[in-house]
């Protein structure tokens, strides 16, 4: 059976396996249903241990997000001005001219590196997406390279400081053998819910289950205890926590000795940080600390999922860094259903060098960071940036300081060129604008971040109108170009093939073909399995308290706390001035900013809220659903007031992933954040943001029109 059809045909309807390529830890496997050549059903692979026959209230939406009318289906170059987001259709081949020419002048006149390939995690695809589309291609020509330290960056630097592997902890499968299971500033319910079967098999045998998160979520309601903590302070309490085990001396000793590095410090610096103290950095209770710390002590196994808001701060790469050595001191790490889990992609030992080939890269390439975008626009004096290509992102809704980006994307020397689904904020900047191909469309590969499983997608239907896979597009630009480097003409099927070229793969029975028979396959060992239980891929084969790499790194070589940047307590003027310390969860409609133009999420979304304690809401006179001016001097947006005692006082929140086009106002949450680096990695710091709120001078009823019409005229 040829690769592409890894299905069981009927005469006019058969079924196609796929994963969803999109930026959450669960990577489901699907199920299209395909009739007459088109795709009219999407479900859950029931067969796939993770995925167990449910997708999830965004992704239900699929099928009907890919056949929108709204859906970008011609190559378009712009006729209005930068931002405007008028265009005229053109054919692939004037479009593909256009970039060739552009670039060819470019990099004559100012050489690769002015041109930028701008990515991010609209898919995380080896082949199409995150994880490898158009490495290739850039390598050869030897542009900038890009950085994606918009997600998860901090805490992966922190966990490979601790563990030796920035993608490496427990399996999160695991969790239903472990007797307490911590959420750490993770919302599965909303984010990532196929975790929560593993919850529900150990609260089964009696797991305890807590949350610790600043904002009640629907996870902490479900929770047996939630844990309200200031945001940005989740290392104080990770060294209080450890501080109440180690005053009862319930540290594993055995397992300290056999398979740490550096204790003596690390158990000087847990000294430093008592309960007393740690409440008063974290707002929580001495006695709740005491609480919890004795509960860690006495239980094993123990497992923490720690989500990746909790990083996007001055400290966030610490905190994840110090959370992970936790189990290092109770010896969680040597149980199934015990350790941490912030990302797994590297239970996945493929063949990078062969998919990525970053030996055709020449040497000294910069390097730019992607939440530094408005910087690299405006204020890059030598060598600036000339040329963008934007794929899988929609950075003039996401990147932090909103307007900076938006002033750097309407420079009028900058030559854009946009490769998209719909026509996002960022889409209306483009020069040229191209459309892709969706999931369902194209081939792909796929790792996870959150379980031990590997996916195939191949294409279920043709794409509509003239949309191609984003490799075919880089092909495409390559011959326009006239590279000979023949690996940049690889099939998604070499591409493929090239990545799992590893003999640790081959050796477990993975290939393209085993894949291709059922859609995915299981890495590692099976359930139960405690993956670092033998040891570590650190320099010393152990888990670093001490770590010499941090310290070469210019940081503190032991796990520590690092105060926000925005922390009331380090710059009061700030604080008086925006009392409010924002944060901007994942909300349940939108991933990122996908769906966000869907109608059917639009509509139950509604527009962006604001949600505010009581107390705070009485203190500026605001009322439920009055309309609210979000601000700082970076910027702001305009919020419903959704009044609630989900978020403690003085903290403001709001969910992510509204397109500024289509929220009254023009702008969101992105446009209050700094442009700012956390602590390991470049990351960002979107929940390091103080700002103010205050009554609008848009009425209600005129908000409610606005954002109505804005459906009605932009989808
Ligand atoms: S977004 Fe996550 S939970 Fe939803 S279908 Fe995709 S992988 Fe599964």
């Amino acid at each position: 059976m040829p690769i592409h059809e890894s299905s069981k045909s009927s005469r006019a309807v058969h079924h196609v396996h796929g994963v969803c390529p999109l930026d959450c830890p669960d990577t489901c496997s699907w199920v299209v249903t395909v009739e007459d050549g088109k795709a009219v059903a999407l479900q859950g692979n029931r067969e796939h241990p993770y995925t167990r026959g449910a997708l999830c209230a965004k992704v239900n939406h699929f099928l009907e997000h890919t056949a929108r009318p709204d859906r970008l289906l011609y190559p378009m170059r712009r006729v209005g001005r930068k931002g405007e987001g008028r265009f005229a259709r053109v054919s692939w081949d004037e479009a593909i001219g256009e970039i060739g020419t552009r670039w060819r002048t470019i990099i004559e006149r100012d050489g690769p590196q002015a041109i930028w390939p701008y990515y991010g995690t609209g898919s995380l695809g080896m082949i199409q997406g995150l994880a490898g589309a158009g490495r290739r291609l850039w390598n050869v020509l030897g542009t900038s390279q890009h950085h994606p330290s918009i997600c998860m960056t901090a805490g992966g630097h922190g966990t490979g400081y601790t563990l030796g592997d920035n993608r490496i902890g427990m399996d999160p499968e695991g969790l239903a053998q472990a007797a307490l299971v911590i959420f750490w500033g993770a919302n599965p319910l909303v984010t990532h819910h196929h975790i929560w079967k593993f919850v529900e098999a150990a609260r089964r045998q009696g797991a305890h289950v807590v949350v610790i998160d600043p904002i009640r979520t629907r996870t902490a309601d479900r929770a047996d205890e939630h844990v309200p903590i200031r945001p940005g302070t989740d290392a104080a309490l990770a060294l209080g926590l450890l501080h109440v085990v180690v005053a009862r001396g319930a540290e594993d000793g055995e397992f300290i000795e056999a398979h740490t590095l550096g204790w003596e410090q690390f158990r000087a610096r847990i000294l430093e940080y008592p309960p007393a103290r740690v409440a008063e950095i974290t707002g929580i209770p001495v006695a709740r600390i005491e609480a919890l710390g004795e509960r860690l002590a006495t239980t094993r196994p123990t497992a923490i999922r720690i989500g990746p808001g909790m990083q996007r701060n001055a400290g966030g790469g610490m905190a994840v860094r110090t959370i992970t050595c936790i189990p290092g001191v109770t010896g969680d790490w040597r149980y199934p259903g015990g350790g941490a889990a912030y990302d797994t992609r590297s239970f996945f030992k493929g063949n990078w060098a062969a998919l990525w080939r970053d030996d055709l890269r020449p040497p000294g390439t910069r390097v730019l960071a992607m939440t530094r975008l408005g910087e690299a626009l405006l204020d890059q004096v030598d060598s600036p940036v000339q040329a963008l290509c934007v794929y899988c992102a929609n950075p003039a809704a996401s990147t932090p300081d909103q307007a900076k980006v938006r002033r750097g994307l309407a420079r009028e020397d900058l030559f854009t060129v946009v490769i998209e689904h719909f026509q996002t904020d960022t889409a209306d900047y483009a020069d040229v604008l191209l459309p892709a191909t969706m999931q369902t469309e194209h081939t792909d590969l796929h790792h996870s971040y959150g379980h031990a499983y590997l996916g195939w997608n191949p294409p279920a239907v043709a794409p509509p109108g003239e949309c191609l896979p984003n490799t075919e597009i880089f092909r495409r630009l390559a011959r326009a170009l006239g590279v000979t480097e023949p690996s940049v003409y690889d099939s998604d099927e070499d591409l493929a093939r090239a990545v799992l070229d590893a003999d640790e793969l081959r050796v477990a029975g993975i290939s393209l073909e085993a894949l291709a028979e059922r859609g995915w396959l299981r890495l590692g060992e099976p359930q139960p399995w405690a993956p670092l239980a033998k040891g570590f891929p650190s320099p010393s084969g152990r888990l670093e308290f001490y770590s010499e790499r941090a310290a070469t790194a210019g940081l503190d070589p032991l796990p520590s706390y690092t105060p926000p940047y925005e922390a009331a307590t380090r710059d009061t003027d700030l604080g008086r001035r925006y009392p409010l310390a924002l944060i901007a969860p994942a909300g349940p409609h939108f991933l990122n900013t996908e769906f966000s133009n869907l109608p059917a999420l639009r509509d139950k979304a509604g527009p962006q809220q604001v949600w505010l304690h009581p107390d705070d809401a009485a203190h500026r006179g605001l009322g439920e659903g009055d309309v609210a001016r979000v601000w700082n001097d970076r910027g702001e947006y305009l919020a419903a007031v959704h009044i609630t005692e989900r978020v403690p006082r003085g903290i403001a929140g709001g969910s992510k992933g509204h397109w500024p086009k289509l929220n009254p106002g023009g702008t969101n949450l992105a446009a209050t954040v700094m442009e700012r680096d956390s602590d390991m990695g470049r990351g960002a710091v979107y929940h390091d943001n103080r700002v103010e709120v205050e009554r609008a001078t848009m009425t209600r009823e005129e908000f409610e029109r606005v954002f109505a019409a804005l459906g009605r005229d932009r989808i």
